[in-house]
């Protein structure tokens, strides 16, 4: 006997309700190539959209090795213990390339993987950064609508996905380690402007000392950055995730944000400006996917490749051609 395929909308109240295994399903439909699937998924999120956007979106950026599923998993335990219901979901582009994903990994958040407060899903795969972006966006939304209250975005300083996961977060969390010698050269100035929160992890034991000096050098070059549009002054504090010490105060530092950013209506604004943002990413990526996924512009683009390669037509050519198909 076929085992029943619960339609859209049973799905969406299954999710409404809290139901994870038909959280788990609408994702996987999220996530999926068949344009069914993705139809199918537009619907539920559709009856989601009303019960989500309760929440707070946190970002967790840094290399790797510097403690980001030790983090998390401290991180998030303490926010459960507290009653908060906590979603971890990861942006990972690399992951389509290496078959597998180093983010969000269930098997490096022992604890957390088994607190029923939590959620935990790996990053989706796919061709494109814009591609897993917008299936962690829309996932977002299914968390929400699930009663999820705090979702945590996981990303590695892998080229462009800080810029994408900063884009669909509240407050940027950016973990660094001290003692490293490149407190300020090594790291994209882009990024930690980027920042609302730097974290120097592993601040314990022969650390301790080099943490807080690198705590100081980095209070003095967040000073020399404009002011953000927020109004919030980025904060530079010290944690040991591994002895579970500092994460209270990072909560504290988040709600602070919260409070400020809802009083000054930043909060508000910056989910607007990102939807826009978003809308406008969608079609980008969208058009793109349909452009070059079309068979004809395929077979037209192979064909002009190798006539510019022989000298045969100039790019400009062969891109008025290819778009007049
Ligand atoms: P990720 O690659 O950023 O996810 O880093 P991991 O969480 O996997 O941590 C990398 C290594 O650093 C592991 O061996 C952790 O046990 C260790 N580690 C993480 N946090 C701390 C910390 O606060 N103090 C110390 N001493 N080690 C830590």
């Amino acid at each position: 006997r076929r085992r029943h395929k619960p339609s859209a909308e049973v799905l969406a109240q299954g999710i409404i309700k809290g139901d994870i295994t038909y959280l788990s399903r609408a994702i996987t439909l999220v996530e999926s190539s068949n344009p069914l699937h993705l139809e199918k998924a537009n619907t539920i999120i559709k009856h989601c959209l009303p019960y989500a956007n309760k929440s707070v979106r946190i970002g967790i950026t840094g290399v790797p090795g510097v403690g980001k599923s030790t983090f998390i998993e401290a991180f998030g335990s303490q926010l459960t213990t507290n009653g908060k219901k906590v979603a971890v979901l990861a942006v990972d582009p690399s992951s389509s390339l290496t078959k597998g994903s180093i983010l969000g990994d269930k098997t490096r958040m022992e604890d957390l993987v088994k607190d029923p407060n939590a959620f935990i899903r790996p990053s989706p795969s796919g061709s494109s950064l814009g591609g897993v972006a917008r299936k962690t966006r829309e996932t977002i939304i299914l968390c929400e609508a699930a009663g999820f209250d705090t979702i945590i975005i996981e990303t590695v300083g892998v080229g462009q996905s800080e810029t994408a996961v900063h884009s669909m977060v509240d407050f940027f969390l950016l973990l660094k380690l001290a003692g490293a010698g490149d407190e300020l050269q090594g790291i994209k100035r882009g990024i930690i402007e980027m920042a609302d929160t730097i974290v120097i992890n592993k601040a314990d034991g022969d650390n301790l000392k080099a943490a807080k000096l690198a705590k100081v050098e980095f209070n003095r070059a967040l000073h020399l950055y404009p002011a953000k549009a927020s109004g919030w002054q980025p904060k530079v504090t010290l944690c040991s995730a591994l002895q579970q010490e500092g994460i209270d105060a990072i909560w504290d530092i988040i709600n602070d944000y919260v409070e400020a950013t809802q009083k000054n209506n930043y909060f508000e604004h910056h989910r607007n400006e990102q939807n826009k943002f978003w809308l406008l990413q969608t079609i980008e990526d969208r058009l793109k996917s349909d452009f070059f996924g079309d068979s004809k512009i395929k077979e037209a683009l192979k064909s002009q490749l190798e006539l510019i390669e022989n000298g045969k037509t100039t790019p400009f050519a062969a891109a008025e051609y290819i778009l007049s198909l």
